[in-house]
């Protein structure tokens, strides 16, 4: 099991976080980051997004549950899960098809998906405390066999 933690005050490390995190948790892939609202879970996503040659803008999708960016070699699929009810509307939106697409995905809310992420991916933690000092944590979440 890797594990990194980082610690941060300042929005600005967001870009060497992300720089780093995608150096270390190498390999397109799927990344969940879990966090309450506000503590940073776009702004890290938006960094990683422009680390991986991603020009335009990165805001929540939630309101169209997925943007999709090109860097020009890739493409990355950007999720706000938050007003998914159910595994269902999950389906009905082609999770399985972004899942499974080998392209990066940044999903933030994940907590919906998380019976169907058995594939291994990487987890992202924000935490901040009472300071606004946010603590960063990712985690390899390994892949589990299907119970059939
Ligand atoms: P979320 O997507 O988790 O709701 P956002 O990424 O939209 O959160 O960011 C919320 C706020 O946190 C922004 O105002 C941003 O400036 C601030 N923020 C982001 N990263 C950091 C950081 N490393 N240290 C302190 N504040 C940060
Ligand atoms: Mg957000």
């Amino acid at each position: 099991m890797i594990s990194i933690t980082y610690t941060t005050s300042n929005p600005e490390e967001m870009k060497t976080i992300a720089k780093d995190i995608l150096l270390k948790c190498s390999g397109p892939g799927i990344f969940t980051f879990s966090g309450n609202l506000g503590a940073g879970k776009t702004t890290l996503i938006r960094e990683m997004c422009h680390h991986l040659g991603y020009k335009g803008d990165v805001t929540s999708p939630t309101f169209s549950l997925v943007n999709e960016y090109s860097t020009g070699s890739e493409v990355i699929y950007h999720m706000d899960l938050y007003r998914l009810k159910n595994m269902e509307e999950a389906y009905d939106i082609g999770i399985e098809e972004y899942l499974f697409s080998g392209e990066y995905c940044f999903i933030e809310w994940p907590e919906i998906i998380e019976p169907i992420l058995n594939d291994g991916h990487w987890q992202v933690k924000i935490e901040v405390n009472s300071e606004g000092v946010r603590k960063i944590d990712v985690s390899k979440i390994p892949r589990t066999t299907e119970i059939s």
